[in-house]
């Protein structure tokens, strides 16, 4: 194993670096020899499109030889100071390189001297010019400049690229063989990567763009193997972890289940039957992640498994994010299972002391065979007598600790997560690597689709008059309230706010209900009881209804200050008026935007596709914000991003596996520094006794 405290010793060790730019150095994070041998450069320029002057094209980055044969400045109209410096090839053919307000590159002309000019030229009325193209001075032979790939590095103020080369240049000399090869060579090798010294020097010091591209690519890919075997790992354990019983759905169950539902199942909704239905044939748990866009029909197959469970003679239980949700979901398994024995029960915080007790006695006697709740759920006096399957909705909201918690819940249940949240297939992988994926795209048919409009507040009155004239239709409408602050009181004073406004001014002639996360169970209850009735035209709301409220007839939708919601959410906002029988309606009124707005909104309004925006979302706000770090709890990537680098992401996947079967605890000592690598990042959030 290579030394590594060369990699600790702080950068003030280096030539050239004392307090003060030790200081500006720490503005990037870099402290160690280590951290700037890994201070990465963002991109490259390859200035190796080496032309003489009477081939270049108008705006691409290009280099020119030549010698200097013109070289003065001038004060301009406008008061700015502009150096101009003509070089000439060996045609004869010029070109104009220009610097405004800078005195420092004059320094380095005289006339005759040979450099090379890289930038991107224009052509200005009778010549080519470049506006502050990069120099390098060239020997009297050489044709070409040295520096043919030049690195772009994520800089702050007073910190110049060159001093920043230097010094990762020293940097390297230094610890740059210290650094531990963490890929096994077999890997290596199969990839043609370079170990990770000389991947180092390419990232840094390549000679062709290709080299550096490969060697980055490199640690993108460690970075990733890192994630996949530790999600591997886990992933092993949990299959690993002991036995769960096999439930078998035959042709007599099947039916039977059938049965059940007023519509045909949908193929994508087969598919993922017959998927969970080889799974809970296993008599080790299932652990399947069941991914579809709002309203695509997931509940249905939730229930489709859970009668499978039932049907052995075991329980099954449904746990949902929130109260209102769990209770929308009792109602659709009510209608559901209400020709059925299937013995139910619907298991909230907001259960007396009394009637909790004796839930909880039903549940642990094995009298009630179906359990619909929230986290009340997990919560660890629950005892099952005989668990045979636990569904989550909206996993992401639990998070990856609480799924620790439900193995508790029972021997080994078989395990289904639903989420109304489309995840980009790699995030999904990464997130949720430890379970395998059931996909439904499919939406039931007669769906009418939304249409979205982004609308501007002076069209207020004009929208207004327009939800009116659809309410008295019969329509049913909700008005959205944004996330105001980070604080629910907040929130609360905008809904009820808006609330009062529109109750007495746009909409005093219709019946107005108000919904908000504050609001008790049984209050909450009530409205939406009312909303469903038919007894309320319009609901103000905040985002409480973000996840699965189901009210058909509500087709109208209008969320105020849209550019202050994710995209995810306004997805999930919008898929509540996309269930009815006449296309839905969703209406944004946005303020100011900044750029990030403007374009989430603008994919929004272009797409209904959830898969698109939840890509969208990803790339623009990174993984972090996409689910909340504190939730999925694996932190940020280093190197790689999840969506730009897609395939290597995929690689390491396949190849963790594979590792995973040959060596399961990374025994081997060709693994042995991976090992360490994974425990030391991912050890304790993922809590891996497998290789522990
Ligand atoms: P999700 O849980 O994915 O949001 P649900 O299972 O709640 O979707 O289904 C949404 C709506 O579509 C429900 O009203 C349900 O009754 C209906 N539905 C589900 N599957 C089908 C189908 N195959 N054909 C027709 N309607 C369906
Ligand atoms: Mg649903």
């Amino acid at each position: 194993m290579p030394d590594r405290e060369p990699l600790q010793q702080p950068v003030q060790f280096l030539k050239g670096v004392g307090p003060a730019r030790a200081e500006t150095l720490g503005k990037l994070g870099i402290a160690t020899v280590g951290d700037l041998i890994f201070h990465f450069p963002r991109s490259y320029d390859d200035l190796s499109d080496l032309r003489t002057i009477n081939q270049l094209t108008a705006g691409e980055l290009q280099t020119v030889a030549g010698e200097v044969v013109e070289l003065g400045s001038k004060e301009l109209p406008d008061g700015r100071t502009i150096l101009n410096v003509v070089i000439a090839d060996a045609h004869g053919a010029c070109l104009e390189g220009s610097w405004f307000n800078q005195v420092a590159p004059a320094r380095q002309f005289r006339y005759g001297l040979r450099v090379a000019f890289s930038g991107k030229p224009k052509w200005f009325r009778d010549h080519w010019q470049m506006n502050h193209p990069r120099v390098q001075i060239l020997d009297d032979q050489s044709e070409a400049p040295a520096n043919q790939v030049v690195p772009v590095y994520p800089l702050t103020e007073g910190l110049h690229p060159e001093k920043l080369r230097d010094l990762i240049r020293q940097a390297l000399a230094v610890g740059g063989d210290h650094v531990p090869d963490l890929l096994p060579p077999g890997l290596r090798d199969k990839h043609r990567y370079p170990p990770a010294p000389q991947a180092l020097q390419h990232v840094h010091f390549p000679e062709i763009l290709g080299q550096a591209l490969q060697a980055k690519r490199r640690f993108i890919y460690e970075e990733f193997l890192i994630l996949q075997v530790a999600l591997a790992a886990r992933r092993r354990d949990t299959h690993d972890r002991g036995r769960a019983a096999p439930l078998p759905a035959d042709t007599d169950i099947d039916a039977r289940i059938r049965r059940l539902f007023p519509f045909a199942l949908t193929n994508d909704q087969n598919r993922a039957i017959r998927e969970i239905c080889k799974d809970l044939a296993q008599d080790r748990p299932m652990q399947r992640l069941l991914q579809a866009d709002v309203g695509a029909g997931k509940t249905a197959v939730a229930v489709y498994a859970m009668l499978v469970a039932i049907a052995h003679k075991h329980q099954a239980a449904l746990m949902a994010p929130t109260e209102v949700l769990a209770r929308q979901h009792w109602l659709t398994l009510e209608g559901y299972l209400a020709h059925s024995r299937v013995r139910r029960l619907l298991l909230t915080g907001s259960l007396s002391a009394k009637a909790r007790q004796e839930a909880l006695r039903d549940i642990r006697a094995g009298n009630v065979d179906l359990v619909v709740g929230t986290q009340a759920l997990v919560q660890d006096d629950v005892e099952f007598a005989r668990l045979g399957l636990a569904v989550v909705d909206e996993q992401h909201k639990f998070g990856v600790a609480q799924r620790a918690r439900i193995r508790k819940l029972g021997a080994d249940p078989h395990y289904l997560v639903m989420t109304a949240t489309p995840i980009p297939r790699t995030i999904a992988l990464t997130v949720f690597g430890d379970l395998d994926l059931s996909i439904i795209r499919e939406l039931p048919p007669g769906r009418h689709g939304v249409q979205t409009r982004w609308s501007s507040a002076k069209d207020r009155d004009k929208l207004y008059e327009h939800f009116r004239q659809q309410l008295r239709q019969g329509r049913q409408a909700y008005v959205v309230c944004p996330l105001v602050a980070e604080s629910e009181t907040l929130d609360l004073t905008a809904a009820e706010q808006l609330h009062a406004e529109l109750k007495e001014g746009a909409f005093r002639d219709f019946r107005i209900g108000l919904l908000h996360g504050r609001m008790k169970d049984d209050a909450k209850d009530e409205i939406m009881r009312q909303f469903r009735e038919r007894e309320l035209d319009l609901l103000v709301t905040t985002v409480v209804i973000e996840v699965g409220v189901d009210v058909p007839n509500a087709t109208l939708m209008l969320i105020e200050h849209a550019e202050r919601f994710g995209l995810s959410q306004l997805h999930q906002l919008r898929g509540r008026v996309s269930r009815g029988a006449v296309a839905g309606e969703c209406w944004l009124l946005a303020g100011m935007t900044s750029g990030d707005a403007d374009v989430r909104l603008r994919a929004f309004t272009r797409t209904s596709d959830g898969f698109a925006l939840a890509e969208e979302d990803a790339r623009l706000r990174g993984l972090g914000e996409f689910f909340g770090t504190r939730q999925h709890g694996l932190g940020e990537l280093r190197f790689g991003n999840l969506i730009d680098d897609q395939a290597l992401l995929v690689q390491a996947r396949t190849d963790a596996i594979d590792l995973a079967t040959r060596d399961p605890q990374l025994k081997l000592p060709d693994h042995s520094r991976l090992r360490d690598a994974v425990l030391a990042r991912y050890g304790k959030t993922l809590d891996l006794a497998a290789i522990g």
